[in-house]
């Protein structure tokens, strides 16, 4: 059962940043469409 989680997981195409084009991190889901940086940048 939990393998197929992982296979799930890996199967799911990786987000872009819709500014930049560069991955987003998993850990900066919450983030929505955008990377770190972008953000970053919108924020200031
Ligand atoms: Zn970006």
């Amino acid at each position: 059962m939990f393998e197929s989680i992982v296979e799930f997981f890996r199967n799911l195409p990786p987000k872009e940043c819709v500014q930049c084009g560069n991955k987003i991190d998993e850990q900066h889901e919450c983030y929505g469409n955008k990377c770190e940086h972008c953000m970053d940048v919108t924020n200031i």
